[in-house]
């Protein structure tokens, strides 16, 4: 962990309630008791939190619209089902310290003026729903969760879990088939008469920063990180990295930082050729990677914040190789329920692994072009996006390699490079264990 300002990922696993209150956790909420809902909604907004699941939407203007909001009952989502390859973050805060995050919950709700919670977490993520549920009950028995019916629903392994459209629909009992509707247009438990319960997701990040916000205030919040993007942000870096980790940085810290000082450099003598950011933001390259790590500065650069998982692939790998091995992944995540989703990942798959392999028809490399740009048709969710921008992306950024490879030129590589679907911390080894995507 590097020695900068930080104050979400503790140095030591937080074991007990008396633990997180010793080191000034409930500060937050006894805080938030003396200011009132609405001046809790205030500060968030002005601390300038963004979400920090991807999508970077300002917090307090989500929270603003619900407390706002008519009808009694009132849900605040808590969305855990981590998901992009490549992240690790919010399980490892699930697991380092669940008090916060239930805290967050808690802070959300009083803002909102929500009865209700959920949090919507993978079934196989045993350690964090068992942390979750420890601190759930002594913060309970505490009297931390007062007024708040707090409910964790273990949800499947799909991608598309982790999409905020479908989590509600598994909150709801079904499967994770995003709807048309986001959540402020679409809320939760819809009755008879097409009404649905007002609702706000956040993820587990963006929630943990929730006590430390009203505890400190929205000026020593700001004190951290960048105008536009305030406060930390917590990073996975792995791959072809000596030393994979998960860290806490200030938001404006370059990515070469997070490759070389906390990853250590690549080993063997090798260099970075690019480093993916999961599976929906176009690959960073090498000479890109003084980029500032905070919302706008990779907007700036093409490519997005994203959930800050971090992948670096050195020299040896394929590019037609690896962009096939993401776009197959996107296709066997694509619900379907888009047909261009489905079928665009699906042939964009099939000819980046045809030009791997050096056996593409020499208009391939054209119709992966055609077929990005007609993959997020008539989509329902993001899914379609992030497969455009990871293949053209790679087109544009890697054109000799993909026209010699259309001109039926196999790869020098015999390197097999995956998914980084990761599985856990494997403490052991000091590096993350992946899953197979095969
Ligand atoms: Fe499913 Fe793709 Fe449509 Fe998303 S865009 S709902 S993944 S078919």
């Amino acid at each position: 962990m590097s020695a900068a300002r930080r104050f979400l990922v503790p140095d030591q696993p937080v074991g007990s309630l008396s633990d997180y209150r010793a080191a000034g956790g409930g500060a937050g909420l006894d805080q938030a008791h003396r200011l009132g809902p609405s001046a809790v909604v205030d500060e968030v907004r002005a601390a300038g939190l963004r979400g920090r699941g991807g999508g970077g939407f300002p917090t307090g203007v989500k929270w603003a619209g619900i407390s706002r909001a008519d009808g009694e009952e009132k849900y605040v989502v808590c969305n855990a089902a981590e998901g992009e390859p490549g992240t690790f973050k919010d399980r490892w805060l699930m697991r380092t310290n669940p008090y916060q995050l239930l805290e967050g919950i808690a802070l959300a709700c009083f803002a909102a003026g929500a009865g209700g919670a959920f949090i919507g977490v993978k079934a196989r993520f045993t350690v964090e729903i068992a942390a979750l549920e420890r601190a759930a009950a002594e913060m309970g028995e505490a009297g931390m969760l007062a007024g708040v019916s707090l409910t964790i629903v273990p949800g499947p392994d799909d991608y598309l879990f982790g999409e905020e459209k479908a989590l509600l629909e598994v909150i709801e009992g079904h499967d994770p088939l995003p709807r048309i509707h986001p959540p402020y247009i679409q809320g939760l438990f819809e009755d008879a008469d097409g009404e649905a319960r007002p609702v706000i997701v956040n993820n587990v990040e963006t929630l943990s920063n929730i006590p430390h916000i009203v505890a400190n205030g929205a000026s020593w919040f700001r004190s951290f990180g960048t105008d536009s993007t305030p406060g930390t942000m917590v990073f996975t870096v792995g791959g072809d990295v000596v030393r994979e980790a998960v860290v806490e940085l200030e938001m404006g810290t370059p990515l070469s930082h997070l490759v070389y000082g906390v990853g250590g450099g690549l080993a063997g003598g090798h260099h970075p050729l690019l480093v993916t950011n999961g599976v929906s933001n176009r690959a960073v390259l090498a000479s890109q990677l003084d980029t500032p790590l905070d919302f706008d500065s990779m907007r700036a650069i093409g490519s997005g914040l994203g959930s800050g998982g971090f992948t670096v692939y050195d020299e040896t790998v394929c590019v037609a190789q690896l962009g096939a091995e993401l776009s197959a992944f996107l296709n066997r995540g694509s619900c379907g329920q888009c047909p261009p989703c489905k079928l665009g990942t699906g042939e964009i798959a099939l000819r980046l692994r045809q030009m791997a392999e050096g056996s593409a028809q020499q208009s391939a490399l054209e119709e992966v072009a055609a077929w990005s740009m007609r993959v997020t048709d008539a989509n329902r969710c993001g899914l379609g996006a992030g497969q455009r921008a990871v293949a053209t992306g790679l087109l544009v950024d890697f054109p000799d390699h993909l026209v010699a490879h259309s001109l039926g030129q196999p790869c020098e590589s015999d390197r097999v490079a995956h998914v980084p679907v990761i599985d856990d911390w494997d403490q052991e080894a000091g590096r993350f264990r992946y899953r197979s995507t095969a």
